[in-house]
């Protein structure tokens, strides 16, 4: 049996080169861009007006001049006016292109019009002032985001801006999430006191939702030819495969069996971790990674969370970050192996994550998971671990 970090180099070692694809503006966001994206012209692309209100020329202003005469009412989204007389004004409207012969925008709060004269007494009038200059933001031709960048809602703005109707992106890849088990029954049904509802597939599902990676769940029997036909077609139409369940060593735990005869190359099956001992990671002929998880979904979750989330992501670009947390209390564990304790999370007065551990009753007892936030990764070889001492954590939620 390999230890963590033998596992977790062996998975991360076959993440495959992310693929690009051309998508459309709508679906690229959360995924990483994969061209950089340049400003298609200045911006803001011409003079703006800021405020709406009336554009002068500032010189009659400082050369005395309080009245202006209003000359005719400049629109965003039209071609500019110009102002021929001296100590005229044009009205100004936010956004528009600022008039030709002017160089300053008083607001309506700051000047009062009469019989279609303003008289501006109160204020101090500036060369520029209420302007946007064209180009001050960015220039025409400037990278505004670079090659591998995660695309939040600030960059899919950016794109629009500069009219990117079409991006070429890293897309999220297809997951199969498969539960097998014949004790298992769906969601609907009314067990029989010897089975229960399947659930790992619908945590799977929602940990996957939130990064926005689409999945499909299937559920197959414990029986050797219904796995592989079935994980056959499976694996020819999605592009990452999790299964739950049957990697054991009972007699019906048929998953790496069958696998192999499908031509999945086994890297490893076993971890020295708890839970999620039996953890077995394979790849096919083509690089698609083979994750079969443990069923007791506490296994499960760890082990998506310890192992698959950080592939997918890296696949897609990301740089899954690594925290950290410091135990709240001394807590002890004897087998040698490394333990991935359930822990509840807060931020102290520093901001820094303290993890109090909730271990719950072992790798079935699904209803723990409510309690905690994540698993704090306890290293094999020691038994005693302190309060106060920091580890990597592994984070479920958002804290
Ligand atoms: P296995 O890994 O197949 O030996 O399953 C270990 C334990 O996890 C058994 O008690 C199963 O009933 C349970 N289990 C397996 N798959 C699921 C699932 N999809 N949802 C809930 N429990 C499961
Ligand atoms: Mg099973």
């Amino acid at each position: 049996m390999i230890s963590v970090a033998e596992a977790t180099k062996i998975v991360m070692k076959h993440i495959r080169a992310p693929s690009t694809l051309t998508l459309p503006l709508e679906e690229a966001h959360g995924l990483c861009l994969r061209e950089p994206v340049v400003a298609d012209r200045d911006f803001p692309p011409f003079d703006r007006v800021m405020m709406d209100g009336i554009a002068i020329r500032h010189q009659s202003w400082e050369g005395g001049n309080r009245s202006f005469k209003i000359m005719g009412r400049q629109m965003a989204g039209s071609l500019p006016l110009n102002l021929k007389e001296d100590d005229g004004a044009i009205e100004v409207m936010t956004g528009a292109m600022l008039p030709d012969g002017v160089d300053a925008v008083i607001r309506y709060e700051d000047f009062e019009v009469t019989d279609g004269v303003a008289m501006v007494e109160e204020i101090t009038v500036k060369k520029g002032m209420n302007i946007h200059p064209q180009g001050t933001d960015q220039k025409s031709g400037t990278v505004l985001i670079t090659e591998g960048k995660i695309l939040g809602p600030a960059e899919i703005g950016v794109l629009a801006t500069v009219g990117k109707a079409r991006v070429k992106a890293t897309p999220a890849s297809l997951v199969a999430i498969v539960s097998t088990g014949d004790e298992l029954v769906p969601v609907t049904a009314e067990p029989a006191p010897y089975q229960i509802r399947m659930s790992n597939s619908f945590t799977l599902r929602a940990a996957l939702e939130q990064h926005r990676i689409h999945s499909n769940i299937f559920h197959l029997r414990d029986n050797k030819k219904v796995l592989t036909s079935k994980l056959d077609r499976i694996l020819n139409t999605h592009h990452i495969l999790i299964l739950s369940g049957g990697v054991s060593k009972g007699k019906t735990d048929f998953v790496p069996e069958v696998l192999d005869g499908l031509g999945v190359k086994k890297l490893f099956h076993g971890v020295r971790q708890r839970p999620g001992k039996p953890f077995w990671f394979g790849i096919t002929e083509d690089g698609k990674p083979v994750f079969a998880l443990p069923g007791n979904p506490v296994s499960t979750a760890l082990c998506f969370y310890k192992y698959v989330l950080p592939w997918i992501l890296k696949s897609m670009g990301h740089q899954p970050i690594i925290g950290k947390a410091s135990l709240a209390e001394d807590f002890s564990f004897n087998p040698d192996l490394t333990y991935f304790l359930q822990v509840k999370l807060k931020r102290d007065a520093s901001g820094s994550l303290l993890a109090t551990p909730c271990p719950g009753q072992g790798s079935g007892d699904l209803a723990n998971l409510l309690e905690v936030d994540g698993f704090l990764e306890l290293p094999e070889a020691v038994s005693n671990f302190k309060k106060g001492e920091v580890f990597d954590v592994l984070r479920m939620g958002s804290i």
